[in-house]
């Protein structure tokens, strides 16, 4: 019988529903972390509080904005 196919929710390559592939619907590891990683990061963003370099200057700017 044919084999379903779908495709990798991270670089849409296809990727056999077997168990062959055991990162389904992913096509690697690699891809799953991938699309567990943008998940997270976009769970983290908050409008308005972007800037990078905040990570490295928490503790020396009083009053920083939100
Ligand atoms: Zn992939």
């Amino acid at each position: 019988m044919a084999v379903l196919t779908v495709n990798c929710p991270s670089c849409r390559r296809p990727v056999e529903w077997t168990e062959a592939s055991p990162y389904r619907p992913f096509c690697s590891l690699r891809c799953k972390q991938q699309d567990f990683c943008d998940w997270a990061n976009e769970r983290h963003i908050v409008p308005g509080d972007a800037e990078e370099d905040d990570f490295f200057s928490e503790s020396d700017v009083p009053g920083r904005p939100q």
